[in-house]
Order: structure tokens, then C-alpha cells, then sequence
């Protein structure tokens, strides 16, 4: 079955979507093909698998996010490759 998600008035498959997890500046640290789970704590533990893990990213402010293919190019791919804004004013 093909899981159809809502991202931002946008019908999409599930599997061209895309999890991230983000710091509280929204900086994206850890990603999953959307397919990989099917909420956003399903992604979290693939993510992170031990509890204590996660209870302490989601006590730093750190969530899972749901992202479109075209917002993870935007938004994620830069922080993969050291390049985004968010990196750029923590050391500013
Ligand atoms: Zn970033």
C-alpha cells in the first residue's frame, strides 16, 4: 500500500518525502527516505534507536520534521554538506 502524506497543502507519496531531525534552529542533522517509517516517532527511532537518545534530543529541542523532496534540497541538503545559514550564524 502507497501511504499518501499532506505536507503544506501538497499530496504526496510517503516515499518521496523525506524525515529529518533538526536542532532547535532548524538545522537538519539526521535524515530517512520517508518510506522508512510512517510517523514522526517511527523516523525518530530509526534515527536514534536507544530511548534514553531520544528522550534527550526531544528534551533539547531537537524534533522530527517531514519534508518534501524540494524543501530536504532547500532546508537539509546544506546542512549535510556544512553550508547552511543555521551553521553559519551559530558561528557568527
Ligand atoms: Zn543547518
Amino acid at each position: 500500500m502507497k501511504l499518501m502524506v499532506e505536507i503544506d497543502g501538497q499530496t504526496l507519496p510517503l516515499n518521496d518525502c523525506f524525515w529529518i531531525l533538526a536542532d532547535t534552529n532548524g538545522c537538519a542533522f539526521a535524515s530517512v527516505r520517508g518510506d522508512c517509517a510512517a510517523s514522526a516517532e517511527q523516523a525518530h527511532e530509526r534515527i536514534t534507536p536507544r530511548v534514553r537518545d531520544r528522550a534527550k534530543e526531544t528534551k533539547n529541542g531537537q524534533a522530527v520534521r517531514l519534508l518534501t523532496r524540494d524543501q530536504w534540497k532547500q532546508q537539509a541538503e546544506p546542512c549535510f554538506l556544512g553550508r547552511c545559514e543555521h551553521r553559519a550564524e551559530a558561528a557568527a
